[in-house]
């Protein structure tokens, strides 16, 4: 059956949202102080949403992996969430996330239900960060996977296209609220010049960093002296793991009472292999650094089909040490081709 693409005016897609807003929880990116983050929209911050930027600061995962949460009880939504202006880098990041939690043989019923609960509504990106290089990856710079409704635009339009038959039941509703218009042979020309814009800037941007799957070979082969100088200026933050979308290691606390924490936790943090007895395999800081690369280029493709890095640059732009996982790649790359 041929999914539903409609196109309605960027002022007709405002009074949608501002009818979303109220029936869901609704997040979508907005600029604030110089950063592109997700907030809940009402009625007062409506107008200060961003349409088409490259990804938000926080990845998507945080609101299916929360950083900390009580699994000792059920958790009961309050309403349905909504969430706009996925990039696609994110919504490639929800693949491996949900090979983890609810194709391993064990469902996680916390991931499960906040995906049940969540409509995706993803978004091409018309522009690029410095550095962004899902494209390099073979990951378009607009949504293919893991979302409800796809949302392009035009200079006068936003063109919705439903993905799914969620995503279906959503725009029918959506025809019923304010007025369509056809979408033309011309939009789709329009959309489809833009998507590849981006994507030949995203490559040109980084003309010489290796592809997923030889990136992986490439740190294969790199000796101990190599972890130990580019983990010089690395002092644990652990910021990029957390900020990963693809990162999902957490550790279970115990509370009195027999209450179970899970909190998200990061292979940078000094301790993050210590168990009782002392023993620590990842004691040096240069061994959890080579982890953190081996395990998303080397060790997760041996067991998952999707991608365990999705170019999304986040942990780049987080690094207090200025450890850039691109110019890594690259100069792996290039020391084996001299
Ligand atoms: S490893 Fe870095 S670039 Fe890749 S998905 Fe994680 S944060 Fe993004
Ligand atoms: S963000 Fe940078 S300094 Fe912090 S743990 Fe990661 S590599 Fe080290």
């Amino acid at each position: 059956m041929p999914r539903i693409t409609i196109a309605v005016s960027g002022r007709e897609w405002e009074e949608v949202m501002e009818i979303l807003a109220a029936r869901y929880t609704l997040f979508a990116p907005v600029i604030d102080e110089g950063y592109q983050d997700y907030e809940v929209i009402g009625k007062d911050n409506l107008h200060l949403v961003v349409f088409h930027l490259p990804r938000p600061t926080t990845p998507i995962k945080t609101f299916f992996l929360p950083v900390r949460q009580n699994v000792s009880y059920a958790w009961h939504p309050d309403k349905e969430v909504l969430l706009f202006g996925v990039p696609a880098c994110d919504l490639a990041a929800l693949s491996i996330l949900d090979e983890m939690y609810l194709q391993q043989g064990y469902t996680d019923i916390y991931y499960k239900k906040r995906r049940e609960n969540t409509v995706l509504i993803g978004t091409d990106c018309h522009d690029i960060l410095e550095n962004c290089h899902c494209a390099c990856y073979g990951i378009q710079p607009y949504p293919t996977v893991q979302h409800d409704i796809r949302m392009s635009r035009t200079d006068k339009d936003c063109i919705l296209e439903a993905r799914t038959s969620r995503g279906e039941q959503l725009l029918e509703e959506i025809r019923n609220l304010v007025s369509i218009k056809e979408v033309t042979a011309t939009d789709h020309a329009y959309v489809a010049a833009t998507n590849q814009r981006v994507a030949n800037d995203i490559i040109n941007l980084h003309p010489q960093l290796p592809d997923y799957a030889s990136s992986g070979e490439l740190l294969k082969q790199a000796a101990e002296d190599v972890w130990k100088d580019h983990a010089s200026t690395c002092v644990s933050c652990g910021a990029c793991a957390t900020i990963c979308p693809t990162c999902t290691c957490f550790l279970l606390i115990d509370r009195p009472d027999f209450e179970k924490i899970r909190q998200m936790d990061a292979c940078q943090y000094p301790g993050f292999t210590r168990v009782a007895g002392g023993e620590d395999h990842l004691h040096a800081l240069s061994e959890r650094f080579r982890h953190r690369y081996m395990c998303k280029y080397v060790w997760k493709p041996l067991k998952f089909n999707s991608m365990a890095c999705t170019g999304c640059g986040r942990c780049i732009d987080a690094c207090i040490g200025h450890i850039n996982k691109n110019e890594i790649l690259t100069s792996l790359a290039s020391v084996t081709a001299s």
